[in-house]
């Protein structure tokens, strides 16, 4: 009688507990995403999460379009992507289109991997069950590509690699977590030449750009970029009320000049007071394939002693310009307002080729201003950006 009871009590437990808990998983389960869909263009990309500031949040990674992704929350214009078990990212909303169509698998792996180049790029492709969303980061010293692969967990038994391959030393992988790939990269150069990251149907290439094999002004392909232009005037000159637009493009012609007589190759986002917004700016520069960029603005600041020239990268293989071109910039008697890395701005966010922002001088500082409004001045900062970069270049010989 005891025991019946008991055994009668303990089914009941379980019944209570199965009635209790199988819903509640069956929901967890419902609301592990709430739309799935596709990155769409011109320019995706991820954010860590919901800063900002005047140059928009900390990016995560520019995307391909048609990625599959996972909305899991919304806030405000962002959506919260999951993108592995443990990482999330944020996509503005404009970047994303549902599709319900899209089958979500449980798992996605990855296929054998093929390394190898033509007389331009090297490439690693990568089979892959679907679009996933992806990452990367520079390393140097020694100088790398670390890829990871949001949801791939390895079947990967073999890698390819061909001697056509002129800049990759070594492609391989680590499975960072169940569900995260880590892809590696090793680079013969210590030099980060840019690379770029896509689909072509579910094989995920990375296209690595070799090191120019003459690194001379003449052999190679400079984009350059004038800051703001038509209906984006920039900043204005505290006392001169000059615009920044005019300004930024009248060193940029300059510095036009100064590569031309180096006999190199020019190519300028603008050249006349044209509006053109960075993403267009960003699509055109991916059509030229530039060998490097340089971006010209003026700087400003509510406090008007700031002053002196600066510049800018975001990743840290693209360093050593940036600093070659500040060292010279500072023989015109201009003080030192920095180097400045991890920088958000728009032209600064290519991995396609190395890029520098030069923040001449300060529109708001009354011995800045002067000097940018002096045309002798503004010549001889193109004669110094120019020694900047090849000083870089007599420094990877
Ligand atoms: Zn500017």
């Amino acid at each position: 009688m005891f025991l019946s009871y008991f055994r009668f009590m303990k089914y009941c437990i379980l019944a209570i507990f199965i009635f209790l808990t199988v819903p509640t998983l069956m929901a967890q389960e419902e609301t592990t995403y709430i739309l799935k869909g596709l990155t769409k263009g011109p320019l995706p990309y991820l954010e860590y999460g919901l800063g900002e500031d005047r140059l928009g949040g900390a990016k995560m990674t520019f995307l391909d379009t048609n990625i599959v992704v996972q909305v899991v929350d919304s806030m405000n214009n962002r959506y919260k992507i999951k993108l592995s078990e443990y990482h999330y990212g944020w996509l503005p909303k404009e970047n994303f289109i549902p599709d319900s169509s899209i089958p979500i698998h449980p798992f996605y792996l990855t296929n054998d991997w093929r390394v190898y180049g033509d007389d331009r790029y090297d490439y690693v492709t990568i089979g892959l069950d679907g679009k996933l969303p992806y990452r990367s980061m520079q390393e140097i010293n020694p100088s790398r590509i670390v890829v990871d692969i949001f949801g791939a967990t390895s079947n990967t038994n073999w890698i390819t690699q061909l001697s056509t391959a002129k800049e990759i030393k070594n492609a391989y992988y680590i499975q960072l977590e169940d569900d995260v790939f880590r892809v590696i990269i090793e680079l013969k150069h210590p030099q980060h030449w840019g690379y770029s990251i896509s689909y072509s149907n579910n094989k995920l290439v990375i296209r690595v750009k070799q090191q120019p094999p003459g690194l001379s002004l003449s052999k190679l392909k400079v984009a350059v970029d004038a800051g703001h232009g038509g209906e984006n005037i920039g900043e204005t000159g505290r006392r001169s009320g000059i615009e920044e637009k005019v300004y930024t493009l009248k060193i940029a012609t300059e510095l036009e000049k100064t590569l031309k007589n180096e006999n190199a190759t020019v190519f300028m986002t603008r050249e006349k007071d044209t509006s053109i917004s960075m993403i267009e700016r960003v699509l055109l520069l991916r059509t030229q394939e530039p060998d490097l960029l340089i971006s010209i603005h003026l700087n400003s600041s509510d406090i008007d002693t700031v002053r002196g020239a600066s510049t800018y990268y975001r990743y840290i293989g693209f360093r050593p310009l940036s600093q070659f071109i500040l060292k010279r910039l500072q023989e015109l008697n201009l003080e030192e307002y920095g180097n400045t890395g991890s920088f958000n701005f728009g032209l600064s966010g290519p991995t396609d080729y190395p890029n520098c922002l030069v923040e001449v001088a300060f529109l708001s500082n009354r011995a800045d201003e002067k000097k940018i409004l002096d045309a002798g001045f503004r010549k001889v900062v193109a004669v110094k950006i120019v020694a900047g970069i090849k000083d870089w270049l007599q420094s990877l010989q």
